[in-house]
């Protein structure tokens, strides 16, 4: 039995002071949910506060992206290791926005460089996050145009294959993956339930080809991608769907505790 898990993504939003506020007006709304797991993503230099108020609750932290060297000369960067030290959790990798593909921004074109992720990095950031106990949310999904063109599957299989290349299966077991469609994400067009169940199932059987069947039926699948208070609860409901990646909805601590509760 899968334990369900909600995540919000706050990405480059609250200070740590306005995401102080956010968790203690979201913590009051979910007291004595220990049946399920929560997690907050906020961004690096919001963590030692939020998981200092989080310190005795059921909701973990987690961290939105790291680099895969444990230091060096790396401008910029925070490693796996650091992450480690102010007891993260989780970290996201692979999102669409490191890999460098918006569902819609406003960036130029020339400057999506800046973010170019790729399997081989990803996989990279999930095997040094590994290596600190650190469960890495993998993020895979196909854009607007290879959904038109029918490529689904195969992007996603592709992605999960180099993600996972050379990972152990028993460590397989602390991994999480998110469904999240590039196309669906800050969009507000969200993936119909019975479409995001058929692509978590791929996912899960290909896991499964990677490694096994027990893997398979223990990684958790999460979707992602405008979910909101109002369609999380199909979502969830989908049997192959252990709950979800949550972006901006997850900035509203009253629709982000719906979302909790709806799992
Ligand atoms: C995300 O960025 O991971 C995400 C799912 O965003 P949103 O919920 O805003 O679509």
């Amino acid at each position: 039995m899968r334990t369900k898990l909600v995540a919000g993504n706050w990405k480059m939003n609250p200070t740590s002071m306005e995401g102080a506020a956010l968790v203690e007006a979201f913590i009051k709304q979910i007291e004595n949910l220990w049946d399920l797991d929560v997690v907050v993503c906020p961004p690096y230099l919001a963590i030692p506060r939020v998981r200092e108020l989080l310190k005795n609750t059921q909701v973990k932290v987690g961290a939105q992206d790291c680099f895969w060297q444990e230091s060096g000369a790396f401008t910029g960067k925070v490693s796996a290791r650091m992450l480690h030290e102010f007891c993260c959790d989780y970290c996201i990798v692979g999102h669409s926005e490191t890999r460098g593909r918006f569902g819609s921004t406003d960036l130029t074109k020339s400057t999506l460089g800046y973010f170019a992720e790729t399997d081989e990095t990803v996989n990279l950031k999930i095997k040094s996050l590994l290596y600190y106990s650190i469960n890495p949310i993998l993020c895979v999904g196909e854009t607007a145009d290879e959904r038109a063109a029918g490529k689904t599957d195969e992007v996603v299989a592709k992605q999960l294959k180099g993600a996972l290349k050379g990972v152990d299966g028993a460590e397989m077991y602390s991994m999480v993956v998110a469904y999240e469609p590039v196309w669906a994400i800050g969009t507000g067009d969200v993936c119909g339930a019975g479409e995001a169940e058929r692509v978590c199932a791929v996912i899960r059987a290909t896991i499964g080809d990677i490694t096994d069947d027990d893997v398979a039926d223990s990684v958790r699948i999460l979707y992602g991608g405008s979910v909101k208070p109002d369609n999380s609860r199909e979502l969830f409901a989908q049997p192959n769907i252990d709950g979800g990646l949550v972006g901006g909805a997850s900035l509203d601590a009253d629709g982000f505790a719906r979302i909790v509760l709806s799992a």
